[in-house]
């Protein structure tokens, strides 16, 4: 088990963990609270010069930890395949203006297509845009989902699958998202993340609370401390593994999004510190 956070150097913020704030909010705000770093979501920067807004989270001390987010790669056609592989060239290219040096991926799923066609799918997709990650100098991490997503929004769903793909495209450029929402029930976790680790391939960790019972399969998360999910557990397993980046407060939740944010974001502040 690993020790409480003491303070808040390695806690980041996801930009649609306050949804209804617009980014150059979100930036202010964040840094005001101490939070250090920020993921961007992509909808976030719609109508924004890229580059200029990377350059005020860095202003206001805050490293850009990621972007959110890559991948739905499987598709039923060769035409759908390539809109998915163009559409993550475009990704890296935000990332390369907005100074991020990581795109999280959610690999996607097609229903009713069997789920290791997906993942050769989902393989060959990350491959073909290798290239232009190394180019860009971008690294590119699977994030698996929580199987209640395999219809359609993930064919990758432990951690295991997750480290077999890394394993097959062996690139030191393609590494693991490790989130606590759709991981912790796996009863092989700790042993792959360890696995993870030893190929130095984790390169994020998001947190958050699995709420009973979840009202909705996308927009109930909690907030940490309001589920039964063993965070500071998992973490204490992520960091033996060798991670020593930021802890990524990732919350979609219609109930917390009809709040007031700043308050949401005092209470985030008080969770990380008190129950990760
Ligand atoms: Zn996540």
């Amino acid at each position: 088990m690993s020790q409480p956070l003491s303070n808040t150097s390695k806690l980041c913020v996801h930009t649609i963990t306050t949804k209804p704030w617009p980014i150059e909010t979100a930036i202010d705000r964040f840094a005001a609270h101490g939070v250090k770093g920020m993921t961007v979501w992509r909808d976030a920067l719609n109508g924004r010069d890229i580059a200029a807004t990377g350059q005020r989270m860095r202003d206001a001390g805050l490293s850009v930890v990621s972007l959110c987010r890559g991948g739905f790669f499987p598709a039923a056609t060769v035409a759908g395949r390539q809109a998915a592989i163009d559409d993550n060239r475009r990704a890296i290219d935000e990332a390369a203006a907005l100074g991020a040096p990581l795109i999280v991926l959610v690999c996607g799923a097609v229903p009713g297509q069997p789920l290791d066609v997906s993942r050769a799918q989902i393989r060959e997709g990350i491959e073909a845009v290798l290239p232009q990650a190394a180019a860009a100098g971008v690294r590119l991490a699977v994030e698996p989902l929580h199987p209640m997503y395999a219809d359609s929004r993930s064919a990758i769903n432990t951690m295991q699958q997750a480290n077999d793909i890394c394993d097959a495209i062996n690139s030191p450029l393609v590494g693991v998202a490790v989130d606590v929402y759709h991981l912790w029930w796996d009863p092989q976790l700790q042993a792959e993340i360890e696995r993870c680790g030893e190929a130095g391939r984790i390169f994020a960790f998001h947190i958050c609370d699995w709420r009973t019972p979840t009202e909705d399969l996308l927009n109930d998360r909690g907030l940490m401390g309001e589920g039964c999910i063993p965070i500071r557990q998992i973490r204490g397993w992520v960091e033996g593994a060798g991670f020593d980046g930021f802890n990524e407060v990732e919350i979609f939740s219609n109930r917390l999004w009809a709040g007031d944010q700043e308050a949401f974001l005092g209470r985030i502040v008080e969770a990380y510190l008190q129950k990760s």
